[in-house]
C-alpha cells in the first residue's frame, strides 16, 4: 500500500516526501480512507504506531478541500484534544510539516504558558486546534475559543485523559461542539469507562485496532539489571559508559527521583536533563529541545511527562524503577522502537520492584533477559522461594548476587522470551550503538535463551565493549 493509494493529495504527498514517509504504517492504511469517508473512528492503537499522521493526514486533506470561511475569518474547524503538553506541541509539529504545502493555519493552546499569545492566535483564527482541556476551558470561559464551527474531533489517547481527571473537561468541551461532526477517537487502552465514551461520542464508528498493548514489546529488544535501590544511580552510570548510547528516554517513579538521577549523572559528567510537572513548560520545551538536538543525552522523565513524546532515533529507554501497572511498561518501552523499528529498553529493579515485573511478564508473555554479570547485584535481603519455572530450569546460581529465588529473575531459562532473532537490533540504521546489549549481550543472542544455564557468551560479553 502507498499513500498515494490512499487519495491523499499532491501537496500532502510531497510533504510525506519530506518527511522520508515511503510508506503508510497499518494503522494509517486503516484509518485514512474512513476517515476521508467522513466516517467517526474508534481507534485502539498507542503511540510509535503513526497514529498522528493516521489522522492528521485526512483532516488536513478535508479542511483543505472545504476552506469554508464565515466573514471571511479562519474558524475552528478541527479540534484535537490530547492529555499532556508535549503531546499537543508535537502534534502541532506534524501538523505543520504534514501541512506545509497547504493553506492552512493551526495552533497550540496549553498551560504552563502564558495565555496572551494564545488569545492573539485565536483572535486571529485558526483552522485546526491543538489543545490540552484545562487552558481550552479556561479560554472558552473567558469568551476567547468559539468551537461552533468545529466539524472533526480528534480525541486523542483519551485514557489518558481520563487517568489525568480531564473527563469533566472534555465533557463540557464536546457539549460546546456541534452534535454534527466527525468524530476520531483513540485510546490505547479499553478500560469500561473508554467504552461508555465511546458509545455516548461515536455513531457507527470504523474500529481500527493496531497491536494490543502487551505485544507492542515484540520489536523491542529488552534486558533487566536486579539492583539495589541505593545501587541504581551508580549502574546507569556505569551503563552509560558505552558511548553508543547515544540517546536514552530514563523513566523514574517520581518527580524527585528525576531530579536526583539527573544531579547524580550530571556530577559524573553525564548530560541529562529531567521532564516533569514541577518543570515550568520553559524548561520541559528546552530539556526536550535538547534531548532531541543531541545536546543532552539522557532525558528523565515521569511517566505522566514522558506520554506521548515523540523523539526520532531514540535507541533506548531505560526503567529506573519498574512501573507498578503492567500496561505503563509497554508504553514506556514503546517510546523507542518506532514505527515498526526495533529499539532497546534496560530496566531495573529492586527487590520491592519483584512482583511488578510479575506482572509485567504476564502481560507481556514473555520473561526479560536478566544480565547476570554487573557491578551491582541485587544483595538479597531476604530469602525468596524458588520460583517453578526457574526450578525447572535448573538455572545454575551465577554467584554475583543475581536473586535466584525471585519470581521474575530467571535469566537463561527466560521461556523462551528473550529471543526474537533479531539480535543486531539497531534501531534505525544506528552503526555500533544500539545493539551492545543485544549483539553479545542479549541473551537471545548469544544462544542463552535455552534454558541450559550455559549463557556465559549472554552478558559477560557486554562490558568490554563499553569499557
Ligand atoms: P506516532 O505514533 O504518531 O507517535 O508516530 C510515531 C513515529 O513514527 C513518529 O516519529 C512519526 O514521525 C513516525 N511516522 C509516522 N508515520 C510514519 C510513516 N508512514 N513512515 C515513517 N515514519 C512514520
Amino acid at each position: 500500500m502507498t499513500f498515494e493509494q490512499l487519495q491523499l493529495i499532491s501537496p500532502i504527498l510531497k510533504a510525506l516526501t519530506k518527511e522520508n514517509y515511503t510508506e503508510p504504517t497499518p494503522i494509517q492504511t486503516q484509518a485514512i480512507p474512513p476517515v476521508l469517508a467522513g466516517r467517526d473512528i474508534f481507534g485502539c492503537a498507542q503511540t510509535g504506531t503513526g497514529k498522528t499522521a493516521a489522522f492528521l493526514l485526512p483532516i488536513l486533506q478535508l479542511l483543505s478541500a472545504k476552506q469554508d470561511r464565515p466573514n471571511g475569518k479562519r474558524v475552528i474547524r478541527s479540534l484535537i484534544l490530547t492529555p499532556t503538553r508535549e503531546l499537543a506541541i508535537q502534534i502541532a509539529d506534524n501538523c505543520k510539516a504534514y501541512g506545509r504545502f497547504l493553506n492552512l493555519r493551526s495552533a497550540v493552546i496549553v498551560g504552563g504558558v502564558s495565555q496572551r499569545a494564545q488569545e492573539q492566535d485565536l483572535a486571529q483564527g485558526m483552522d485546526i486546534l491543538i489543545a490540552t482541556p484545562g487552558r481550552l476551558i479556561d479560554l472558552m470561559n473567558q469568551g476567547f475559543a468559539d468551537l461552533r464551527h468545529v466539524q472533526i474531533l480528534v480525541l486523542d489517547e483519551a485514557d489518558r485523559m481520563l487517568d489525568m481527571g480531564f473527563i469533566h473537561d472534555m465533557k463540557r468541551i464536546i457539549a460546546k461542539l456541534p452534535a454534527k461532526r466527525q468524530t476520531l477517537f483513540f485510546s490505547a487502552t479499553l478500560p469500561n469507562e473508554i467504552k461508555s465514551l465511546v458509545d455516548s461520542l461515536l455513531t457507527n464508528p470504523v474500529k481500527v485496532e493496531i497491536t494490543p498493548v502487551s505485544t507492542t514489546a515484540e520489536r523491542i529488544q529488552q534486558s533487566l539489571y536486579y539492583v539495589d535501590k541505593t545501587n541504581k544511580l551508580p549502574l546507569l552510570i556505569d551503563i552509560m559508559q558505552d558511548k553508543s548510547i547515544t540517546s536514552a528516554l530514563v523513566f523514574t517513579r517520581t518527580k524527585r527521583g528525576a531530579d536526583r538521577i539527573v544531579r547524580g549523572l550530571t556530577k559524573a559528567n553525564i548530560t541529562a536533563q529531567a521532564i516533569h510537572g514541577d518543570k515550568s513548560q520553559t524548561a520541559r520545551q528546552t530539556a526536550l529541545n535538547n534531548f532531541k538536538n543531541g545536546s543532552t543525552r539522557l532525558l528523565v522523565a515521569t511517566d505522566i511527562a514522558a506520554r506521548g513524546i515523540d523523539i526520532d532515533e531514540l535507541s533506548h529507554v531505560i526503567n529506573i524503577n519498574l512501573p507498578n501497572i503492567p500496561e505503563t511498561y509497554v508504553h514506556r518501552i514503546g517510546r523507542t522502537g518506532r514505527a515498526g523499528l526495533s529499539g532497546i529498553a534496560i530496566s531495573f529493579c529492586e527487590h520491592e520492584e519483584i512482583p511488578f515485573l510479575k506482572d509485567i511478564e504476564k502481560l507481556i508473555k514473555q520473561r526479560i533477559p536478566v544480565i547476570q554479570d554487573h557491578p551491582y547485584p541485587l544483595t538479597m535481603t531476604e530469602p525468596a522461594p524458588v520460583p517453578a519455572m526457574a526450578a525447572k530450569a535448573g538455572r545454575a546460581p551465577s554467584g554475583n548476587g543475581t536473586p535466584r529465588g525471585n519470581g521474575g529473575g530467571a535469566p537463561r531459562g527466560n521461556g523462551g522470551g528473550a529471543p526474537r532473532g533479531n539480535g543486531g537490533g539497531a534501531p534505525r540504521g544506528k552503526s555500533a550503538g544500539a545493539p551492545r546489549v543485544g549483539a553479545s549481550g542479549r541473551e537471545g543472542g548469544s544462544g542463552a535463551g535455552t534454558g541450559s544455564g550455559g549463557s556465559k557468551g549472554g552478558f559477560r560479553g557486554r562490558r568490554p565493549v563499553g569499557k
